[in-house]
């Protein structure tokens, strides 16, 4: 599984290129440039044939793995396959080579794939205006939260807090600290859910926004959600969802009908366009009325047959990232979206919701389910039994890639122990869930009768364990003797 270095390949004299014979005068350099900067020795490039090099470099491409690949269920990210169409279209040569600054009267087509988008994003998530303009999820989470507290300002008091259960993803807590707020974290119920009577301890008139998941992120819906939200209104506080996966209430139910004010949206998660190892990604935020004059400029607006941009918005909280968001990424999801219709997005999340509890029914006589009812589109799985083993979540997630998967996302969330947390998406058939959910039982059994051969894994890939902390904060990216 391991690829040579290049420049190890080849032999002198051999070409990956064959070029016309040159029909120019052939000219000396020596006297056209300065001397110094002239090398008296070759450079030492590869000398490699076409094959070799192509060879070498599909080799490399190999030792990655992605969702084209193999099945990819790490829980939260929504690692679903991206349909091929969506490149075709974001190729498109009008709006690839579109130029942000150009002129409205020339820019007619892109304006309107944006409006339209909106509409649709509006319609999923029964809002009164989005904002397509945020380029990741957290980046949704900073814009709506700064939407918010304009909107507290505008009334005289920004307010302090903003209530976060203990189950919600990281970038939370930090979202309402980067505006200013301190994040008030509550303990989640025994079944899983926001516990009401620990809301009402902390919600009062000094409660900006009451910042929740739903389905959470054990994939549970909270059912108390319609009196959670009529709790926080009548505190004046707005309610914010983390929207980054609706894989599971795509036409089901929408946001804003559960009394939510505010929802990002992760295109690059439910609406098919590739994510991973960074980014582009888009955040789009969706608000009620209420906030509509709040969010970021410039909006897309439409007068008769004439879409335009709107920067006259005295309220808006200003722009959030350049020009209009991550224009590609948009183009991908609005693909997505026409293609799937009502219908197609509804099977989406049907189908999503199906699988996670195909995965779960198969699994749970072999690992533990801290809330062993249906869930939504991801299921939550701990490792307290291997554990007893000596073996932990990230051991088993390790294992996994010995049998070719990508590992789950496990220790996530934090309020599970040895979390192991599987998104299987609605793309994948019933062969693949099957074989990845025999991988897992079979894992369950080493365990048991050879525990060492999952707390050395995995034997089969290019690295073995790296230090993940060491990894992060000093990445090895050069190839050293
Ligand atoms: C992925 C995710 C986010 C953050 O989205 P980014 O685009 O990575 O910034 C926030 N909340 C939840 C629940 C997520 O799964």
């Amino acid at each position: 599984m391991s690829e040579q270095l290049i420049f190890k390949k080849g032999a002198p004299g051999r070409k990956a290129y064959s070029l016309p014979a040159l029909d120019v005068p052939e000219v000396e350099l020596q006297g056209l440039l300065p001397k110094e900067l002239i090398k008296d020795t070759p450079l030492n490039l590869p000398e490699v044939s076409e094959i070799e090099l192509i060879r070498h470099f599909t080799n490399l491409s190999r030792l990655n793995y992605g969702v084209d690949l193999g099945f990819y269920p790490l829980g939260s990210c929504t690692m679903k396959y991206n349909p091929k169409v969506n490149e075709e279209a974001a190729k498109t040569p009008g709006l690839m080579n579109a130029h942000p600054l150009q002129p409205e009267q020339l820019s007619q087509g892109a304006l309107r794939m944006m409006y339209e988008l909106e509409g649709f994003l509006k319609e999923i998530g029964g809002v009164d205006r989005v904002s397509l303009q945020p380029v990741a999820g957290a980046h949704g989470e900073l814009t709506g939260l700064l939407v918010i507290r304009a909107y507290h300002e505008a009334h005289g008091n920004p307010r302090h807090k903003v209530i976060i259960p203990d189950s919600a993803h990281g970038t939370n807590p930090a979202s309402a600290a980067l505006v200013g707020y301190e994040a008030v974290v509550i303990k989640s119920s025994k079944e899983g859910l926001v516990d009401v009577e620990e809301l009402k301890k902390v919600l009062d008139t000094e409660t900006a926004a009451v910042m929740l998941t739903n389905p959470n992120t054990l994939g549970l819906f909270e059912k108390d959600i319609a009196e959670i939200s009529r709790l926080a209104h009548d505190a004046g506080a707005f309610m914010y969802m983390d929207g980054a996966n609706l894989n599971a209430l795509l036409g089901i139910v929408r946001p804003g009908d559960m009394g939510f004010d505010v929802v990002h949206f992760n295109l690059h998660k439910t609406f098919s366009t590739p994510h991973g190892g960074g980014g582009p990604g888009a955040g789009p935020i969706g608000v009620s009325e209420k906030l509509t004059p709040f969010i970021p400029v410039p909006t897309v607006e439409k007068d008769g047959d004439r879409y335009y941009l709107d920067y006259n918005r005295p309220k808006s909280v200003g722009s959030v990232h350049a020009f209009y968001g991550n224009f590609g990424v948009l183009v991908r999801a609005y693909t997505y979206i026409k293609k799937m219709g009502a219908k197609g997005l509804r099977e989406v999340s049907e189908n999503a919701v199906l699988n996670a509890n195909y995965i779960k029914k198969r699994l749970q006589d072999y690992y533990y389910i801290p809330n062993n009812v249906p869930c939504m589109h991801e299921c939550v799985f701990s490792a307290k039994y291997q554990k007893a083993k000596g073996v932990h979540s990230w051991d088993i997630a390790k294992r996994l890639q010995d049998y070719g998967f990508h590992p789950p996302t496990v220790n996530f969330p934090l309020i599970v122990e040895e979390a192991i947390m599987i998104e299987p998406t609605e793309t994948e058939p019933k062969e693949t869930l099957d074989s990845f959910c025999d991988a897992m039982i079979a894992i369950a059994k080493e365990v048991e009768t050879n525990p060492e051969i999952v707390k050395n894994a995995p034997h089969t890939t290019v690295v073995r364990r790296l230090d993940e902390a060491l990894a992060v904060k000093k990445p090895n990216l050069r190839w050293k003797k």
